[in-house]
């Protein structure tokens, strides 16, 4: 156990060590913010019932009280009590994808604080596959609400000292179980419309959906090349400027060799103005570049690589000299769709079309 600027950082191997989980829980109980491990990133929990504590969290990351909190679940009947309906549809997802990566927006029962949900008459929750988590929650005797655990605006934390780093001396306690596998937020489902639309593309892939549910549809916002008109996104998040590490991000998509080609030119112009660049590559593209500045994020045969890397990169860019980055585009496919979706918005945007 450490203290880092009065918040206590304990390292947390496994669900059985209950001391910890207890503590934990205890914390929840008592009003207090304790950030821990999921599969995907990790969440910065609060007692999802207890609007005080909501606000907390709103304060603790500086994140506008607007944008909903996601609500943790160690097991699936515990949605009955938050949900003022369960459709079929939900059902049958829950029962393929959960514990997992699938968020699900369903109408909100009175008893869910409106803090909690931004103000909305719905309720995002879902059921970590992390037994760290299934256990935290369990201890604190309470849904938690778990919004990612970084400042607004910043990349997401998929390790403890990434939560260190943003929220020290902000909350009450980390628990660090090691870097987290997917990398990427969960897929946030709306299943208050027919078909369910997603809000959020995510660590749950739109193909595995669509095996279950072949109707499901996507928010058109998530997907786009240009910043979404705000009047039209649908996930509140989704509109504020996210991910956003120090360095200027420029993403080039197109063919693999059309994109290394243009980003060699751009690198050297740069360079010839005397920026400091890097590029961020994939390990198959990465020989393109020879003596070049080069991270590699992962591989293209692997795009869950790429996800589970994304941030992490991002943050280490941001702890370098660096001034800009050259990030390579990926496919949206499977994972590569949540990835281009976090690497647009890290890049405000600038694209270019190789
Ligand atoms: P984060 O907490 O950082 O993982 O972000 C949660 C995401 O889920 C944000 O984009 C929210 O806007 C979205 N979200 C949470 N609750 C709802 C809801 N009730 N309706 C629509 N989107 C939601
Ligand atoms: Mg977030």
């Amino acid at each position: 156990m450490q203290i880092i600027k009065g918040t206590k950082v304990i390292t947390v191997a496994q669900a059985a060590d209950l001391a910890a989980i207890k503590e934990a829980g205890a914390i929840i109980r008592r009003g207090g913010l304790v950030a821990f491990p999921t599969e995907t990133v990790y969440g910065l929990g609060g007692n999802a019932l207890d609007p005080e504590a909501a606000a907390k969290i709103y304060a603790a990351k500086g994140r506008p009280s607007d944008n909903p909190l996601i609500v943790h679940v160690a097991r699936p009947e515990e949605i009955e009590d938050l949900v003022a309906d369960i459709p079929m549809v939900a059902e049958k997802l829950i029962e393929h994808f959960w514990p997992g990566p699938l968020t699900l927006v369903f109408p909100a029962a009175n008893k869910v604080p409106r803090k909690t949900t931004g103000g909305l008459d719905t309720v995002a929750i879902r059921m970590p596959a992390h037994p760290v988590a299934l256990a935290f929650i369990e201890a604190s005797a309470y849904p938690i609400a778990g919004p990612s655990a970084n400042l607004s605006g910043r990349p997401s934390p998929t390790t403890a000292q990434h939560v260190i780093a943003d929220l020290a001396g902000r909350i009450d306690m980390i628990i660090d179980s090691g870097h987290t596998g997917v990398g990427v937020e969960s897929t946030v489902l709306d299943v208050t419309v027919n078909p369910p639309q997603v809000l959020r593309p995510g660590g749950l892939t739109l193909e595995q959906l669509r095996q279950v549910v072949p109707t499901i549809t996507v928010d058109p916002t998530t997907v786009q090349d240009t910043p979404p008109e705000i009047g039209r996104v649908r996930a509140p998040g989704m509109k504020y400027k996210h991910y956003a590490p120090k360095a200027e991000v420029l993403v080039v998509e197109g063919q693999p060799e059309n994109i290394t080609a243009k980003i060699c030119e751009l690198y050297d112009a740069y360079v010839s103005c005397g920026r400091r660049v890097a590029i961020m590559a994939t390990a198959e593209t990465a020989p393109s570049y020879k003596e070049r500045r080069v991270a590699i994020v992962g591989t293209r045969a692997n795009l869950g690589s790429v996800a589970a890397n994304l941030f992490d990169q991002l943050r280490r860019f941001d702890a370098s000299d660096v001034e800009g980055v050259l990030a390579e585009g990926v496919d949206m496919v499977g994972l590569g769709l949540a990835v281009m979706n976090r690497l647009r918005k890290a890049a405000g945007y600038r694209i270019i079309k190789a």
